[in-house]
Order: C-alpha cells, then structure tokens, then sequence
C-alpha cells in the first residue's frame, strides 16, 4: 500500500502565471482525480489504524437533472454544518484543526523525515476522526512528533496555536477521553466531549433534565438533543440551542440556504415538506418542529432521493441526550431495491413454505420495509467513518405511531468487499472453489442475506398464546436468539429454486457463496475481532457463532461440512449443501420453538454451549493467520465531489461527480470551501 507521503501538486507550468505575469504559487492542495475504472479505486490510503477508501455511485448519470440537482443542494446542505460535529468533539478542536491545516498549506521547511512524516500522520489522524480524539475508542491521539518541532514549524507557518489547546495536543492528561462511560466517575465532568460547560456535573444535567422529562405525554420531545448545557453569569443552567442566530448560527444560516434550494427542486409534495420544516428547525431550534419533521420524513417514501440531516444519534453523549451533526445525501438503488420489493411481495409465500412448526406460522405476515440506497455525500458524525445501514428516527413513539425507514448502504458496503475481501478470501478459504464463487456471487450473497433476514426474518413466525414479549422471557439471549432467527431464515431461502425463479438471482451458486461465507465467518474469520482469552458478548457475533457451530456438529456424522487442517491451518469445508440448507432449517424450527414458547432454559443451552465460548487454541491460530491480511482494524471514506456545471444564463445544466485522489487533499478542500464556524462557538 502507498503511502501518501506529499500532496504537493504542481500545475503545468502555465497555469503559473496571473494575467499580470506574476508567478502564482503552486497549490499544495491535491485536486487530482481518479477513476472508478481504475485499478486499485478503493484504496485511498492507509496509516495509524485507519484505512481510507473510496466508494462510487452507480446509477449517477441515470438520475434526472432535478434529482442530480436535488442531491447536490442537499451535499452542499450537509458539508455546510461540517464545522459543528469538530466543535461538538471538542472544545479547542477547530482552532488544532486550522493549525494544523496552515502548516500543511505553507509550511517551506522540510516536507520529509521523521518528524514532517508523524506530522501528517497525526494531522490525518485527526482529520480522520473530526477532531484530536480517536473516533472509536474514544482516547486522544498521541502526537509522535516534539513540541519543539511543532511550535517552530507553527511559526514558520504563520500560525499561533493558544497555549491550552497545545497543551490538548501534548499533555496526555489533559482531556484525556473523549466520552467516558467509567461509571465510577462522573460521567459528564470525566467526558471532553463539547456538550456541557466545563464545570456541568452529571448529577446537575439529570436534576436539570428529570422535571422536563417527567411530564406525562405519549409524544415526549428528545430533551437536549439540540443544545449545548451550561451555566449562565447568575449560575443558573441554561441551553444554548443549535440554530440560526444562536449556537452554531453560522453553519446553519448557510445550511438553510442550500435546504432551501433543495425545496425548489423537490421531488413531490411530501418531500418538500418534510424539507420546510428541517429549514423551519434549524431557524427556531423549535424540538417539536424537529418531531415534525421526522414525522414528514417518515412518510416521504416515494422519492428516489432521500436523506439524513440534522442532529441525529446520541452515543457521543455520555447522557445519551445531545445529538451528533450528521448528514448523509442517499438516492434509492433501484436495483437492490427491486430485490427487496420481490421478497416483500412475496413475504407470505416464505413464510407458508419454512420449516416452522404449523402452530408457529403467522397467517397474515406484513414483510418490513428495507431498501438499499447508494449514498452519495457524506458529512459531519457520518464521515470518513460511516455507517453501513441505519434505522431512524430515534423518538420511540415516532416509531410506533407512524413507522421507520430502514436503509443498507449497498455502495459503502461494495466498497469494503471490493478493498478487503480478496485477501481474506486467500487466507480463509478451504479451496480455488471456494474463492471463485466468493468473487463471482460474494456482493449479492451478502445483499440477498441482507434483504432475507431484514424483510422475512425478522417479520416471520408468532408467538404461542399467553407467551409474554421475548425480552421478558428469554432476557439477556432474547436479542442473540432474534438475530439468529433471521439468520436462519435467510439462509434457508437463499438456497431455495424460488429464488431464482422470483429472478432475484442466477442460480443457486449465490446460496453456496453465502453459505460458505457464513461458516467460514462464524467459525473461524469473526474471532479476528476477540481478544485472547475473551469470550464472545456482542448478540451478531454470538448467534453467527452458535449457528454455525451448531450445524457443524448436526451435520459431522454425514460430513456436510468437514474440518481440516492443513499445514496447521484449520479450514471449513461444505461438502454437501442440500443437507446443510436441511440442517439450517430443522435449527430454524427449533429456535422458533423456543422464541413462540419462550422456552429460557433451552435457549440459554443453545446460547452457552455453541455461542460464547471461544477454543483458544483455534482463536490463537486465526489471530496469527488475521496477521497476513493486513488490514487496519477502522475504514472510512474519501467523499466523491459534486460540482455544478452551468449555462450562460447561470442555470445549472448537469452536476458532475469526481473522485478525488488525496485524502489530505479532500479535507484542505472542505477548510477552503465549507468552513463556516469561528475557533470558539
Ligand atoms: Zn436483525
């Protein structure tokens, strides 16, 4: 993998000169592109724990000019609130970013050696995680380079960093974590996060929030999702809301102004709506306007374009009440979508024809509404790192009242296949075979998956009557037990001729692909993710795990799937998957058994005996073997560019989409053309 060591781009020679004759300095900001054609598209760059890659968007140049129009009003809407998400992480994170980004920029001394070169790690570092602190764990980055190397090269640069936010940087003490959920601690005094004043307590901000909260209504607003906490000059708390002339006013005002372009080139009523009232929010950072509008969203399903906005997910908040700045600008795949639509309509042939006892069949099945889309821009808590699939919006009541959409990213998702799946591949498969059908089928396998557990699974089966709510009666292994489930259902019907002849794949050679894929993952791939002498806890993890121990076992007698070990490396190998399609479904009989029958104790033995404990001599042996791949344990993504092409009157007559070359380059772009808040707010 190459290392991006400059990107230092020198234009020809002339394009040097202004119409006056006078040299221009050469931009340090890369702008080249490249290609979804090309070899090698979906690595960007690599360093640190971080793999930075790209993702394409299919389907583009079939969208109209008003829908390609729409998904760049609605970029630009998001990349305009990319300052916030920095601000949010941290208090001195915009002015450590612009630091960093002046040196990057006009630093003349040496661009080469150790310290220039953990330089740029950490400033892509930081990039990376939209501030100084690591985006997963949570801890702040250790800068490799000196202080002294640092101040020198800040002052060449022509750049004063505030002593408190160098001491951010260099003083591992200092703000150490950026959410600490140590619940010896106070929570909201031991967290960094830019949510509260840094004298809030934790036991202040439930006081302040309990009143609110207590009030008896069946559609609460989400207190304290759009404010940052702190205390006033008399000493009392008060929020300073997010919204246009108040927090964060700046981003805003300029979001405002692309959501209203993107109102005028709205796809039909319902999304122009949905649309007026996000523009409302952000003006009066009003949170039942903020229900209203996900009410609107909710129920605009009929448009190809489609998108996240606002503040959205809570986990940066050690209280679980202040939300992230996200956006992601999506278009329906129509494709995938098509997939979907198929299986939908046909939710109930599915269920009549599983291997469920006829008791535990429900008669009327309504399959759940899911469909990929392609995203294509990216900004603020949902990028470099993103999401692959989300389920939103968050108010529990909105849910129930008036449903959810469900969403796969099938782009993001092609991307890390297409990155890192070949590798994989050659240090876990058993044989050629194998691989080939991986390759060939691999990508629709896992979408077929997808499609199968999400709209049949989770929507098949009933319960026995008098049987309470699974979480009632199977407790902590209801969720393992649920995601198994549906597992199971898809992998019963992805071997199924129906299929095929429904036309949502070529052959049954897709089943096998996926089959093989999930023994090879539970049994021996996933535990890439555990540390030694840890057991299994994460529900996914547990029930791919127990699934396919399970069946191995079931089938050992008949050699379905044969265990072997070569040169001291095991593999798994299916040698016949009619039987194993047969033993996937008597286990999907028995697990519907004991969700519609809330049997605990049978569900606990199926958990604890095939799903949590790990053989540590196998465990040892993947880790060693998860060495060869090489991959970095984190990704995110490079975002493909929109630019406006316009004609002589000024209209804009198409959107072109570029890829970039240069991460560095991406984020000197995005300081240069979308930064709207000041180093404090
Ligand atoms: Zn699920």
């Amino acid at each position: 993998m190459k290392r991006s060591r400059t990107f230092l781009f020198l234009l020809p020679a002339v394009a040097l000169l202004h119409a006056c004759g006078q040299p221009e300095k050469p931009s340090r900001i890369n702008s080249e592109t490249v290609s979804p054609s090309d070899s090698g598209f979906y690595e960007a760059d690599e360093f640190a724990d971080i793999r930075v890659l790209r993702y394409q968007i299919p389907g583009w140049d079939q969208l109209t000019l008003q829908q390609k129009q729409l998904c760049y009003y609605l970029n630009m809407a998001g990349l305009a609130g990319r300052d916030i998400m920095w601000d949010q992480n941290y208090r001195y994170n915009l002015r450590i970013r612009r630091a960093i980004e002046a040196v990057l920029l006009n630093y003349n001394g040496e661009r080469s050696g150790t310290e220039w070169e953990a330089f740029e790690t950490y400033a892509k570092q930081v990039f990376f995680s939209n501030g100084i602190h690591h985006h997963y764990s949570n801890d702040k980055h250790e800068p490799a380079f000196s202080r002294t190397w640092f101040e020198q090269a800040l002052a060449e640069s022509g750049v004063k960093l505030a002593p408190e936010a160098m001491e951010a940087i260099f003083n591992p003490e200092v703000d150490a974590k950026k959410v600490s959920l140590d619940a010896s601690k106070d929570l909201v005094l031991a967290s960094a996060v830019n949510f509260y004043g840094e004298d809030v307590s934790q036991g202040e901000v439930e006081q302040y929030y309990a009143a609110k909260e207590a009030i008896g209504t069946d559609e609460p607003l989400s207190y304290g999702l759009n404010s940052k906490l702190v205390r006033n000059a008399s000493g009392q708390l008060e929020e300073r809301t997010y919204r246009v002339g108040g927090l964060y006013g700046p981003a805003l005002e300029e979001s405002v102004k692309w959501l209203e372009k993107a109102m005028g080139v709205a796809e039909n009523e319902a999304q122009r709506k949905a649309l007026g009232f996000l523009i409302e929010y952000y003006r009066t950072g009003d949170l039942k306007v903020w229900d209203d509008f996900n009410v609107a969203w909710v129920k605009d399903v009929e448009s190809t374009v489609d998108y996240i906005l606002g503040f959205v997910e809570v986990y940066n908040d050690p209280m679980g009440k202040r939300g992230s700045y996200e956006a992601i600008v999506e278009v329906n795949d129509p494709v995938a979508t098509k997939n979907m639509e198929v299986i939908m309509r046909n939710a109930q042939w599915f269920e009549d024809n599983s291997p469920l006892l006829p008791q535990h069949k429900k008669k009327d099945v309504v399959g759940i509404t899911y469909r990929f889309i392609n995203t294509v821009g990216e900004a603020g808590d949902a990028s470099p790192s993103t999401p692959i699939g989300v389920n939103l919006p968050n108010a529990n009541w909105i849910r129930a009242k008036h449903g959810s959409k469900s969403v796969s990213l099938g782009n993001i998702s092609d991307a890390y296949d297409k990155s890192s799946g070949s590798s994989t591949l050659e240090v876990f498969c058993h044989d050629a075979k194998e691989i080939e059908l991986a390759k060939a089928h691999g990508a629709l396998a896992g979408k077929l998956h997808t499609a199968l557990h999400e709209v049949v699974g989770h929507a098949s089966g009933q319960l026995e009557p008098g049987v309470g709510e699974t979480d009632a009666t199977l407790k902590s292994y209801a969720s393992t037990l649920e995601e198994g489930r549906a597992d199971l259902v898809a992998l019963y019907f992805v071997m199924d001729p129906k299929l095929v002849e429904l036309g949502v794949m070529p052959s049954l050679e897709v089943g096998m692909a996926e089959y093989d894929s999930y023994i090879r993952n539970g049994l021996l791939v996933q535990l890439r993710r555990i540390k030694p002498g840890k057991d299994i806890e994460e529900a996914h993890m547990r029930n791919r795990m127990w699934v396919s121990a399970w069946a191995y076992e079931r089938g050992k007698a008949d050699s379905v799937i044969v265990k072997v070990v070569r040169d001291g490396d095991t593999y798994y190998d299916i040698r016949d998957y009619d039987k194993l399609r047969n033993i996937f479904g008597e286990l999907l009989r028995e697990v519907q058994r004991i969700k519609s029958q809330g049997d605990y104790k049978a569900c606990q033995a199926l958990v604890e005996t095939y799903g949590v404990k790990v053989d540590p001599a196998i465990h040892a042996e993947v880790l060693r073997r998860a060495e060869q791949i090489r991959t970095k344990p984190y990704a995110g993504f490079i975002q493909p560019e929109m630019e406006a092409v316009t004609g002589a009157d000024g209209s804009i007559t198409d959107v072109k989409v570029t890829y970039p070359k240069d991460f560095l380059g991406q984020m000197l772009r995005y300081a240069e053309r979308h930064s709207f808040l000041p180093d404090e707010n």
